[in-house]
């Protein structure tokens, strides 16, 4: 029955990007590339947005192998990097903010000199990761003492809210005060100011957009930006996730695009459309527990 519906599911988003790959697609440039992970844990889950502690160096050691150098998003605010980015520059995205980020990351980052920025679920730093469908294991957030001492070294921060709700479908007060309180939060922690901030499920609409405007961010990020956005906005900026299952030879195609990177693209979107199963099951176990 389970399997039916994964293949519906498949098949049904397979012939939706056909359409939109024929009639639909915009020619892509990518000029500094984004990339978005989340678990660096040899600690296994159900998630395929987790890489391994292997992965991960071996991701970082073939970036620096192809010529790359990381930049943070608190160097692309600072007035003399914002005019120009030059030469083979990325910059690494971590959302959630994972203890394992402090454990299995920063040493290796630090190891081939490379920064990256976090996403932080403010009203979990320091606990575990409840907000997160059961079906993984707990996994601890990182803890303000782990911030502060990499946020010294160089790695910047940025808001993924508060709670890690499905913003679209929040009213307006709350969308501001997920907004808000997390900024303050995090600048009053780091001593730094915070100017961007990270989607939960990167999904948003316009009053979303608004919202991330009034409380005073510069830019936010996404995975996929919406179908009805007719131009590159500051604030559905989209980024490339890396996966589990990605050898190589995906890395390339999600940092230099290309003929190939449809096959990229569709896979995002199909790991995307499962990971908002999240929210579905997140929120009947949280009406199961209202109803008992
Ligand atoms: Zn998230």
């Amino acid at each position: 029955m389970l399997l039916y519906l994964f293949l519906g599911i498949f098949l049904l988003f397979f012939i939706i990007f056909l359409v939109w790959l024929t009639f639909f697609k915009r020619k892509e440039e990518i000029n500094l590339p984004i990339m978005a992970l989340h678990k660096v844990d040899d600690k296994s889950e159900l998630g395929i947005t987790r890489l391994k502690v292997s992965q991960f160096e071996r991701l970082i050691q073939t970036l620096k192998e192809w010529g790359y150098e990381t930049i943070s998003l608190e160097e692309i605010f600072k007035p003399s990097v914002e005019r120009k980015i030059e030469g083979k520059k990325l910059v690494l995205t971590f959302d959630d903010g994972y203890e394992d980020f402090y454990i299995n990351a920063f040493p290796i980052l630090q190891k081939y000199n490379f920064t990256a920025t976090v996403f932080l679920i403010t009203g979990y730093v320091g606990k575990f990761n409840q907000w997160e469908a059961g079906f993984g294991r707990n996994f601890p957030h990182l803890n303000w003492k782990e911030i502060k001492e990499m946020s010294r070294y160089g790695i910047s921060f940025g808001s993924h809210t508060v709670n890690h709700p499905d913003l679209t479908k929040l009213k307006k007060q709350q969308v501001e005060y997920e907004f808000l309180f997390s900024r303050k939060t995090i600048e009053d922690k780091i001593g730094k100011n915070v100017f961007y901030l990270s989607y939960p499920f990167g999904k948003y609409n316009d009053s979303v957009i608004e919202a991330a405007r009034k409380t005073g961010y510069k830019r936010a990020y996404t995975f996929f930006p919406n179908r009805n956005q007719t131009s590159a906005s500051f604030y559905a900026i989209p980024r490339r996730a890396v996966y589990f299952l990605d050898s190589p030879i995906d890395w390339k195609l999600k940092l230099e695009g290309g003929k190939l990177s449809w096959i990229e693209e569709m896979k995002g979107r199909i790991i995307n459309a499962f990971s908002n199963g999240t929210i579905l099951v997140k929120s009947s176990k949280l009406s199961r527990i209202s109803k008992s």
